[in-house]
């Protein structure tokens, strides 16, 4: 089979989204996903890109437009300022939040021409939490969603795949009301973030697994839940929030992951994808808090992409 073409997208300024010291969400996680992807030698077969920053326009396909100005006007000139119990901003945060939006849409955007069949959006601030008019989480926009509502202007039906330890609450919010965007969220339950994970809508999944659920339990759900719904839905995009917190390393969960459900994960949803996607599928980085677990399961992840 021939290799598919897969972009990287990046930007040195999502580094520059600083955290207070000892919160979990630094920019050390960025590096050493880049780290690992070098010494495994994915550099060389990635495209790799610079995103431009999402404009207030584009997030306003999806977020509240009085919401990405108070984003604006809460970005400090120096230090960090809180805007949500677990979430801060610094002088690089509006830039890196758009950036990473950025990344997804452009990702999107190649994809669906195809200049490329899939993509890896190695950005942050993480985005999954985040609602149409509310930060959360660690996150300020909702990359993935923006990306989907973007997407749909452009095809039928997509899928939003999230596989980050917590529920996807904000995609959820943003999408629940789209029939024609799929969101299948696996998640600790009970869990943070505690909120949507229990809507019942034919287009929501979601994937409640307890406390120490392990490889084999997490295994059997995505393959009751999310290929099922995959199947009815047939959708033209398969997008990918990909979190590597529920890993048995992570210090902020107990879901106990081993490295290989990332490669068995990734090789489930390109297989999905090349049977109702044409292939394509556009992953952005949500959580994942251990250096070293991380850097090896984004790898992993990649690698994936690359098959
Ligand atoms: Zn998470």
């Amino acid at each position: 089979m021939k290799t598919p073409s897969v972009d990287l997208f990046t930007h040195e300024e999502c580094l520059a989204h600083d955290t207070p010291p000892g919160h979990p969400e630094r920019p050390a996680r960025l590096t050493a996903v880049l780290k690992r992807l070098e010494s495994d030698g994915l550099l060389d077969e990635l495209c790799t890109r610079t995103p431009a920053p999402a404009s207030k326009q584009a997030l306003a396909g999806a977020h509240d437009p009085r919401y990405i100005k108070a984003v604006e006007r809460a970005s400090p000139q120096r230090g960090i300022v809180r805007v949500e119990q677990d979430t801060t901003m610094s002088a690089g945060s509006w830039a890196a939040a758009r950036l990473a939006t950025g990344a997804a849409l452009e990702a999107v955007e190649r994809v669906l021409d195809g200049a490329s069949q899939r993509a890896f959006c190695a950005v942050r601030p993480p985005g999954h939490h985040a609602e149409t008019a509310a930060p959360m989480g660690f996150c300020l926009f909702n990359s993935v969603a923006v990306a989907a509502l973007a997407a749909l202007q452009r095809v039928p039906r997509v899928a939003v795949l999230d596989f980050d330890v917590h529920h996807g609450n904000g995609t959820v919010e943003m999408l629940m009301e789209h029939p024609e965007a799929l969101v299948c969220s696996s998640f600790q339950y009970p869990f943070y973030p505690g909120r949507l994970q229990d809507v019942q809508r034919p287009n929501i999944v979601n994937t409640p697994l307890p406390a120490g659920a392990g490889s084999a339990a997490f295994r059997a759900a995505i393959e009751r839940d999310w290929l099922p719904a995959l199947e009815r839905h047939q959708p033209a995009l398969i997008l990918v929030s990909a979190g590597f917190d529920a890993h048995k390393d992570d210090p902020l969960a107990q879901m106990e992951l081993e490295d290989d459900d990332y490669r068995w994960i990734t090789a489930a949803i390109v297989d999905a994808a090349r049977r109702h996607s044409a292939g394509r599928v556009v992953s952005t980085l949500e959580g994942g808090y251990d250096l070293a677990a991380l850097g090896r399961c984004a790898a992993l992840h990649v690698a994936g992409l690359l098959e």
